[in-house]
């Protein structure tokens, strides 16, 4: 029997776990997750008016309901437990831990109120229990720096209109901050070309379809090149009649130098090629510019990621996912990967009389670390399901006391003298 430990729930620990399960198929696996709830991205970046996407929870959900697996929420690798007693208790350890450490860009005024990285924005509006709300009001215009993907997300979100975000899992809260701030502009700021950019065609295509916001590109000559994504930024420009209420620019090869404003941002200062020197007035200004893994005990990351050779740290330590890689991909990049990766794991790690679960269980019972099973966390989400209304589909915990007071209801959270 192997004893596999996978430290973080989102898609790729939950992938690595599916794919041991099928290759492996006396594998006992135990996945750990810092916060009660699992999934990782998958329920606290993925946009939340995109439940579509969301919707791979439940394929992951599966994988955490299956015999030979089991969930320990709430237990922290650092915290409850530490890397090093994992691996003497586990036949082999994978990190999992994704990359939740928003880039810097390290330029003035980065610390100014309305200064956010885009990891805090989403993690805030998905609901996240670290999170808090942005420290302003009165937000008339927006700037978005980054040209991948969440950039898209964050422009999509501040442009939307309250009836567009019917139906997702944006708090009350949130939707209420949103629905408050006086939103005019919101620009969409690119360090290289229009070709250079990183957003797929259907998320761009998705801006030319809002109900009260339209896509506009400030600087039509910007658009050189070809390809399916400067295609449609051309068909943004044909028309540069077009008014709404929320007007999203995008602009490109401008780089941004500071963060300006008195107590709070007023506005960003870019440099394009020629060195020219641009501002754009900004009450608020999310970085969408990429994440960094965190160390987890020993392990340290070196350049964002677990240093790594195709998944390998060293002998009996794996990583997977978003800190192998880094923020790359999408989520069935992880799944992909997390296949080759358990076959190494099948085919390299011999079987041993490790004690593994047992174990584990010992120390938490002794640390008095009170954890949240797969029972438990079904609890929290049908808790939350039951909440929703006004349209939304759920109404997340967004602290851990709430979670855990939610897992206690029925069947309860697991306790140290539960057995395997
Ligand atoms: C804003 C945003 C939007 C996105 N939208 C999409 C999209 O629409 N479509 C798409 O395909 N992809 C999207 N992605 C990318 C996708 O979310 C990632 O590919 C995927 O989540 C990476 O998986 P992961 O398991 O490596 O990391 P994560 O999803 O980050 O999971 C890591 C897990 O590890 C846990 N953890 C961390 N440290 C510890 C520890 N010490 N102990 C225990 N647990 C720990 C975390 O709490 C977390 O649950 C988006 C990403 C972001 C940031």
């Amino acid at each position: 029997m192997k004893q596999i430990a996978i430290i973080g729930s989102g898609p790729a620990g939950c992938y690595l776990a599916d794919s041991l399960l099928r290759l492996v198929p006396d594998a006992s696996i135990d996945i750990f997750e810092r916060l009660p709830v699992p999934f990782g991205l998958v329920r606290y970046g993925v946009a939340p008016d995109h439940q579509g996407t969301k919707a791979v929870a439940r394929v992951l959900d599966r994988v955490l309901s299956r015999d030979r697996v089991s969930f320990f929420g709430n237990v922290e690798v650092g915290r409850d437990l530490s890397l090093e007693e994992l691996m003497s208790l586990y036949d082999a350890v994978a990190l999992a831990t994704g990359a939740s450490r928003d880039r810097r860009l390290n330029i003035p005024g980065e610390e100014l109120p309305g200064v956010l990285g885009s990891g805090a924005f989403t993690g805030w509006y998905n609901g996240h229990p670290d999170s808090q709300p942005p420290p302003i009001d009165g937000v008339r215009s927006a700037v978005v720096i980054g040209n991948g993907n969440v950039a898209i997300d964050v422009a999509r979100v501040l442009a939307k209109s309250a009836t567009e975000l019917a139906g997702s899992d944006l708090s009350p809260e949130v939707t209420s901050w949103l629905e408050t701030q006086p939103i005019e502009a919101i620009h969409v700021v690119g360090r290289r070309s229009a070709a250079d950019a990183k957003f797929t065609q259907h998320e761009l295509a998705e801006l030319g379809t809002l109900q009260c916001a339209c896509p506009m590109v400030q600087d039509s000559t910007t658009l050189a090149g070809d390809g399916a994504i400067v295609e449609t930024l051309r068909s943004f420009a044909a028309d540069q009649s077009r008014t709404a209420s929320v007007m999203i620019y995008f602009h490109f090869n401008l780089t941004p130098i500071a963060f300006l404003g008195d107590g709070r941002l007023s506005a960003v200062r870019f440099r394009s090629a020629d060195g020219a020197l641009h501002e754009i007035p900004a009450q608020l200004a999310i970085t969408c510019i990429g994440y960094e893994t965190r160390p987890c005990c020993i392990a340290t990351p070196a350049n964002g990621v677990f240093a790594n050779v195709e998944g390998k740290v060293k002998d009996r330590l794996y990583v997977v996912g978003w800190a192998k890689r880094g923020p790359s991909g999408t989520i069935p990049t992880n799944r992909t990967e997390a296949q080759l990766v358990a076959q190494r794991i099948a085919q390299e790690v011999p079987d041993s009389t490790r004690p593994g679960r047992a174990g584990v269980l010992q120390l938490l019972a002794q640390r008095h670390v009170w954890w949240v099973d797969y029972a438990a966390w079904r609890q929290i989400d049908a808790a939350e399901l039951a909440c929703a209304c006004d349209g939304r589909c759920r109404e997340k915990f967004t602290t851990v006391t709430k979670m855990l007071e939610a897992a206690q209801v029925g069947q309860g959270l697991s306790c140290p003298s539960a057995t395997t």
